[in-house]
């Protein structure tokens, strides 16, 4: 992706054509275009030959006719002509018609919305505690083994490290999170974890939110419990419709989809609606699918 500042296109000063890599002088970017506006910072993106994207400081994004970026950088963009995508450029702070954009404190404020994470540190703490699985999803990540846990499920030792290291974070809510392989056939080490947590949590003053990571094949009601008593948010996979569900998420049984379905009922019955969520993944099937 392009960005206005790195000047990798042609870009025009006193009405001459330049080529070059570099910075332009301050006043190359700052000075009004006779058709009265100033840029602001954005980035853009070839998508196809007639498409291209503009991003903006704080993630907005238009997606316009090839040619708009070059035309805007060159300042011959006409409000008349082009009044439609002019409103859009500059309600969106992709452009201004004054030297200091009058909203600029509407999209500081965006901007440090958007940038928030980082005044605490890390959340998100992800434990891998299984490399075990009893599927053979197609898109699958991770090495999975379905064979010795000894070898392939997190040492407790390794467990404990985790979450010391969890509890230096500054932020004072953490999230850890369970993945796998297949997380819950490694149930007594999310017990430990999660008991050893709660504990640790209390000394250092931290509040957890627990998430389980699960295909809910192996969810049975004492791991429900359990969940239900250490208030344990469970996230799944839903890839559509069974054909779709179980042509991507393979197990010996091709009744992924069944134990996904009902594992989520019985979250939702015993642990709460909210309680529950499900990703999808889209593969070429589900689009085909359409
Ligand atoms: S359920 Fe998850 S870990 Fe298991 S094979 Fe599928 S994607 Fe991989």
């Amino acid at each position: 992706m392009e960005r206005i500042g790195l000047a990798k296109t042609t870009t025009i000063k006193n009405s001459r054509i330049k080529k070059t890599r570099k910075f332009q002088e301050f006043d190359s970017y700052s000075l009004a275009s006779p058709q009265g506006y100033f840029l602001l910072p954005f980035r853009f993106h070839r998508l196809n030959p007639n498409r291209e994207i503009l991003v903006n400081e704080v993630g907005d994004f238009l997606i316009v006719p090839t040619g708009t970026a070059e035309c805007i950088i060159e300042h011959k963009l006409n409000k008349i002509d082009q009044k439609e995508l002019y409103a859009d450029l500059i309600s969106g702070f992709f452009i201004s018609e004054e030297r200091i954009p009058p909203l600029l404190s509407v999209l500081s404020t965006r901007y440090r919305t958007k940038k928030s994470f980082l005044d605490n540190f890390t959340a998100l703490h992800i434990f891998v505690i299984s490399l075990r699985c009893e599927h053979t999803c197609h898109y699958c990540q991770v090495s999975r083994a379905t064979q010795d846990k000894n070898a392939f499920d997190m040492k407790r030792s390794h467990i404990d490290k985790g979450i010391e290291f969890m509890m230096k974070s500054p932020n004072p809510n953490v999230t850890m999170e369970f993945q796998g392989g297949e997380a819950l056939l490694a149930f007594e080490s999310i017990v430990y974890a999660v008991e050893k947590a709660k504990m640790e949590s209390e000394k250092f003053n931290k509040r957890i939110t627990f998430v389980i990571c699960t295909n809910l094949a192996p969810l049975n009601n004492q791991i429900l419990s359990f969940c239900k008593e250490n208030d344990i948010l469970i996230s799944t996979s839903l890839d559509g419709p069974a054909f779709i569900h179980n042509a991507n998420r393979r197990r010996p049984e091709n009744n992924s989809y069944e134990l996904a379905i009902s594992g989520i009922h019985k979250c939702r019955e015993v642990l709460g609606d909210g309680r529950v969520s499900a990703l999808l993944t889209t593969t070429n099937l589900s689009i085909e699918s359409n």
